[in-house]
């Protein structure tokens, strides 16, 4: 078994409780309710009009409206779109002020010439959902209002773990796939926001088993850049936190689309003044997928590696 792992990492598996993660789970950082985000979005939708719409996709158990962002230009000649997903406060107390500002900026260097308006040109799809669990968010909770824990209920078919039991998870997974059939995206890479280990955790959560080729060598690349901008550790969940969760997103991305899958986590309370530095990173994201995973066989042969029918 082979693992990319670095220095920090190792330090950092020192001082993690091996056997529960909630208990480093909380921020410190502290956001707007609710309500205000939803309103921010809306003004990102009007002042984008040709570029950005919003998906309401259900109501959390306590009638919040779940909502998702969409940025992608007309493309008619493209009949595959390469899309990136961002997801934060799954775990509602994970909350880092990254999330939800994160669309605004890179939205605005759309308009120059950047790496954002070439990965747009080009038929790139930015699908942003800054609040997951948005009755924890406002509780300041890592459960959503049944208790539950959202990154435990994803399926993760290689696992045998059936997820989905719970209605925030389920409606996003239902969303994402309706995107992906009605548009013809194709998830490339993900990323969740989450607290606070300072880490960028890939697959799989589940298992200490290693990432086959050529997603490890993808898993790593986009690793360094963020250990560049951001200086986090790298490293497969287990290897990073000392436990092997069931049920994460990441597993579900990684084992449902063969997306480069990431879990990353902040830093308690100073992860808020590090927005220029995610910007930083997610340019040289794009400009990765753009030059290494924008070919429909590149994505199909990672697909294809693990068994799994991703065709449209
Ligand atoms: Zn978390």
């Amino acid at each position: 078994m082979r693992f990319f792992l670095f220095a920090g990492s190792l330090l950092l598996a020192a001082n993690v409780s091996a056997s529960d993660g909630a208990s480093r789970g909380d921020s410190g950082i502290f956001g707007p309710p609710y309500a205000t985000l939803l309103t921010l979005q809306s003004e990102l939708r009007s002042e984008y009009p040709s570029l950005v719409t919003l998906q309401n996709y259900g109501t959390s158990y306590e009638g919040r409206p779940l909502q998702l962002i969409i940025a992608m230009k007309e493309n008619e000649s493209a009949t595959v779109r390469t899309a990136i997903v961002m997801a934060g406060a799954t775990h509602g107390n994970e909350y880092l002020h990254i999330e939800d500002r994160l669309p605004a900026e890179l939205l605005r260097l759309s308009r120059s010439d950047s790496s954002v308006s070439r990965f747009l040109d080009a038929g790139g799809v930015l699908v942003f959902v800054p609040i997951v669990n948005p009755d924890g968010y406002e509780r300041r909770s890592r459960y959503n209002a049944r208790g539950a824990d959202l990154n435990r209920d994803w399926d993760v078919p290689p696992a045998g773990y059936k997820g989905f039991k719970e209605r925030e998870s389920a409606a996003l997974s239902e969303a994402l796939e309706q995107l992906r059939v009605v548009h013809g995206l194709r998830y490339a890479i993900t990323v969740d926001y989450h607290c606070c280990a300072g880490a960028l955790l890939t697959p799989w959560s589940y298992t200490l088993e290693d990432l086959p080729e050529p997603q490890l060598s993808h898993h790593k690349a986009i690793g360094d850049l963020a250990r560049k901008d951001l200086g986090v550790a790298i490293g497969a969940t287990g290897q990073v936190l000392g436990y092997t969760p069931t049920g994460t997103s990441k597993d579900y991305y990684f084992s449902s689309y063969g997306a480069l899958a990431f879990t990353y986590e902040g830093s308690y309370k100073t992860e808020e003044g590090k927005l220029p530095a995610h910007l930083s990173w997610w340019q040289a994201m794009l400009d990765y997928t753009r030059e290494n995973l924008f070919s429909e066989t590149i994505q199909t042969a990672m697909s294809s590696l693990h068994g799994l029918n991703v065709d449209l």
